[in-house]
Order: structure tokens, then sequence, then C-alpha cells
């Protein structure tokens, strides 16, 4: 099945052909650890999350390597460890192991690696030097820059020319500097902060330097897809081609000698204004964790097409929970037919013929979905359309004892699809029951089984005084074929 991406640097949607199958790189930006990741940061750790599942379906597990770093060394840790009179990564492994953690709880798989820049200071240093022997850069006061006017590509990923830049510039004017737009790719530490030798003085990388040189050591040049947010093509992804495509030894100065591929997710805004710390808008994944499913927020980051703005607001939250609980509805009903129906004898060579027939070119459809540049808003209105089968099932015409087998199917179905979204694959009574401790799951356990006898009594004024005991807990009861269950009203 073709995958086709829109990619930045070309500017269309385009077919993905990896340079090796066997051996699929992708690098993601990954944060800088000083404090909260807010749900604005948490975009793109889903939806190249939802890529990487994709990948992996498509060229299978072990031969997708992905890496999205800790960015360990930065001015506004530096500035909170003096804060706080304390070593930097006292900082960044508190803040580094909280991202991770809040991170898995939106169902995103750890990536293949983590690099770090504090643990890959060598590569970092050999870059630059390379990038001196190859001449595009130049060491001047203790700095080392990257010379843009010899690398005459420079801008072709944000589509600005050095005039432009020049003219729409905010760039630290320094007496050292050939010209403004030069960047920094290493620099003298200020008395008091952290320092790594180099040849060119004590200091430490500048922040673009960093990603090229952990992309070149870890997973070699050229990787095949690089992303990110919209916000960091230019500088930062800009600043990186250059600098990997011109630390090449022989280098044929090819953008796509670095990354073959370029992938930016819109931002997630809050009234129409970029979430961002700098505005102050923000909400924080570590907050939003408490009050909500991971499986949730997960689901609302993707309700939008990933190149698309999306508004983040507590409605989404509560329809998407509705989404959520409607198919995972459908997936405790489809236990309770199995229960009821269980499987044949023989049930799995049945199943061998069904699966051909039937399921197989509906999960092909929904991989031919995510396909077409991860439109996971069409994957999730066809998530409704294998539930509405599924339902189907539950009715059959066909014979009884071949009830549960067609559910089981379908419901496997239904559980895979939603796999590749990274949703669904919870137990549905645990779903529904989530935000329930166990003594009041006992307790509506008992009050059920008291609801059941008072109405098999036909003691229908204990059966409506429970109901309302039931309500009072915030408890809502739905009665189906096969017994009621119940869930916490939203
Ligand atoms: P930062 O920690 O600001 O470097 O951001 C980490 C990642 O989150 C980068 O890929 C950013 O592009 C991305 N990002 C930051 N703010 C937003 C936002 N409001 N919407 C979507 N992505 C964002
Ligand atoms: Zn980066």
């Amino acid at each position: 099945m073709k995958l086709r991406l829109s990619d930045t640097l070309k500017r269309e949607k385009v077919e993905f052909i990896p340079k090796n199958p066997k051996r699929v790189t992708m690098y993601v930006c990954g944060p800088t650890v000083y404090n909260y990741a807010h749900i604005g940061n948490a975009r793109p750790v889903v939806v190249f999350d939802v890529l990487f599942r994709l990948l992996r379906h498509l060229y299978g597990e072990e031969a997708v390597v992905y890496a999205r770093n800790i960015t360990d060394v930065d001015d506004k840790i530096n500035q909170k460890a003096m804060a706080e009179g304390v070593d930097i990564d006292v900082i960044t492994s508190k803040f580094a192991d909280i991202y991770n953690a809040d991170m898995t709880a939106l169902n995103a798989l750890p990536p293949t690696i983590q690099p770090r820049v504090t643990q890959n200071m060598n590569a970092i240093v050999a870059q630059i030097a390379a990038l001196i022997r190859n001449g595009h850069a130049y060491a001047a006061e203790g700095h080392v820059l990257f010379d843009v006017e010899s690398y005459k590509a420079y801008g072709s990923l944000s589509n600005r020319s050095l005039d432009d830049m020049i003219a729409g510039a905010r760039v630290e004017v320094a007496p050292y500097k050939k010209n403004p737009q030069d960047f920094v790719l290493w620099k003298p530490s200020k008395p008091g902060e952290p320092k790594w030798p180099s040849p060119w003085g004590e200091g430490r990388p500048g922040w673009h330097i960093e990603c090229s040189a952990m992309i070149e050591a870890n997973l070699g040049l050229p990787i095949d897809i690089h992303g990110g947010g919209h916000d960091l093509i230019f500088p930062h992804h800009e600043n990186e081609i250059a600098q990997g495509v011109c630390a090449q030894h022989g280098h044929s100065h090819q953008e796509e000698s670095y990354a073959r591929y370029w992938m930016h997710n819109g931002f997630l805004t809050m009234d129409a204004e970029k979430m961002s710390k700098s505005l102050g808008n923000v909400q924080l994944v570590h907050e939003l964790i408490k009050d909500w499913p991971g499986e949730v927020i997960r689901l609302a980051l993707l309700s939008a097409h990933y190149r698309a703005p999306l508004d983040w607001t507590t409605d989404l939250l509560v329809q998407t929970r509705k989404t959520l609980d409607r198919l995972y509805g459908t997936l405790r009903e489809a236990k309770r037919v199995i229960e009821t129906y269980p499987l044949p004898d023989g049930w799995e060579i049945k199943r061998h013929t069904v699966d051909g027939a039937y399921i197989k070119p509906r999960d092909d459809r929904m991989v031919r979905i995510l396909c077409d540049d991860l439109n996971t808003p069409q994957a999730i209105a066809d998530l409704f359309l294998l539930r509405d089968m599924l339902r189907g099932e539950f009715e059959a015409a066909g014979p009884i004892e071949e009830r549960g087998f067609h559910t089981k199917a379908y419901m496997d179905l239904l559980i895979q699809c939603g796999g590749l979204l990274g949703i669904l694959q919870t137990d549905p009574d645990e779903w529904f029951q989530g935000g329930a401790d166990d003594d009041l799951s006992a307790k509506v356990e008992a009050l059920l089984v008291a609801r059941k006898d008072a109405r098999a009594a036909k003691n229908w004024a204990e059966a409506d005084r429970i109901r309302d005991e039931l309500n009072a807990l915030n408890v809502e009861v739905m009665d189906g074929p096969t017994g009621a269950t119940w869930k916490l009203k939203a």
C-alpha cells in the first residue's frame, strides 16, 4: 500500500519511499526539559506516534527506528537550575521523567531511542569540526558560527531568501559575525554555567546543532522522516538542514542527503491563538490527565487533520469522551454476546474464511485512510462504520451458533483498527468503571444485584429506591439483553 505524506520541503503530497525498507528512520524534535509540557507540545508526540504505528504496520515492528530527543542543555534550563541552586541534571532528569510519564498516559509508544544532548557532546563537537573543515563555519571569539552565505540552498525549507531574512530579521547582531544571519554552533558559557571542552574553548552547543549531530550519530544520514511542530520550520529545521548537509564529507549539497521527508503539525490554539508558554494560555498535560482519561485527550488531538489548526476546548473533550463511550459501549455489548453465544468447535477454521472475505478488506481500508497523509478524522469516521457492522452481527440472521464467532471477528477488527490510532485497547468494562474506586464498584455491583432481585419479586418501590441511590452515586445504569451494566456519568 502506498503511503503519501505532505512534505514541507517539496511543498506537496508525495509518495513515501524509505531509503531502506528494512530500516526506516524517523526523528521528531523533543522537549527542552525544564518544566511541564503543555497540550500543544503533546500534539506532535501523538501525531507522530500514529505515524510510528503506521510505519510499523507497513514495514514491520523491528524495521522502524524512531528517535525523539531530550534537549537537556539550554539557557532556560540553566536559568531554572541557577534559580533553584541545583545542578542542571536535577532539573532535567525530573522533567524528562515527568514528560515521559505524561506522554505514556496519552498512549504514545516509547520511541526506539531517546538521545540526550549531554550524552552526545562528542558527536556535536565532531559535526562542528566537520563544518569548519568543509568551509561552512568559522570560529571567532570563543564562538563558532555557521556561514549562511556558504550554503546556497539556505532558506529552501521555509521558502525565504537571505534578503527576506535580513529584512525581517530579529537576529542578534554581533561584532564577531560575518553576516547577521550566521547562527551559533558553539558559544562560551557564562560564569557558573555548565560547560564542556571543545577545540574552540569550553562552552556549550547551540540548539540547532544538537539535533543535527544527534541525528547523524544515532540514526545515520540521511534519515527518512524529520518531524516537529510548524514553528520549528524556521529557523530550527532550516538550520538543521544547512548543518546536516554541509557537514557531510564529499556532500553533494543535496538537501535530501540530510532528511528525505519533512513533516510539520499545525498549532493547537485556544480562542484562535497559538497555545504557548509565552502567551500564558497553556493547559498542562500533567493536569489534564488528572481529569480526563489519556485516551480521550489523545483522540481529541487526533480529531483534526494534523496539518490543520485545532482549537482546544472543554467541549472538544466532552464530545470525545462521548465518542469513546459509544465505541467502548459497542465493544462491551460484543463481549456479552460472545459470552452468551460461545465460540463453536473449529471456529478458528471458519474464522479464517470470515477474515479473508470480510475482515481483511476492512482492515486494509483503515490502513489506506491513514496512508493518505494520516487522515485521522476520516479514520475516526471509519471506526463508526466498523462499529455499525459489529452491531449488525449481534442480531445477524445467520445460524445462532455462528453469532459468537462472527461478533468476535468484527470486534477484533474494531480493536485492531483502533490500535493504529492508539485507542480502544482497554477492556470495555474497565473503561466504563475507570474513575470508580474499588469501594464504589463493590457498592454499585451489590445495588445492581439487589435491584435485579427487587424486579424479579416485582417490588417496584424497592427497585425505584435503588435506582435513586445509584443516581445519587452518579452512576448511569444501562439495561441490555444480557444484563445491566453501568458507568460513571461524565
Ligand atoms: P518546545 O518545547 O516549545 O520546543 O515545543 C516542543 C514541540 O511542541 C515542538 O515540536 C513544537 O513545534 C510543538 N509545539 C509547541 N507549541 C505547539 C502548539 N501550540 N501546537 C502544536 N505544536 C506545538
Ligand atoms: Zn530539533
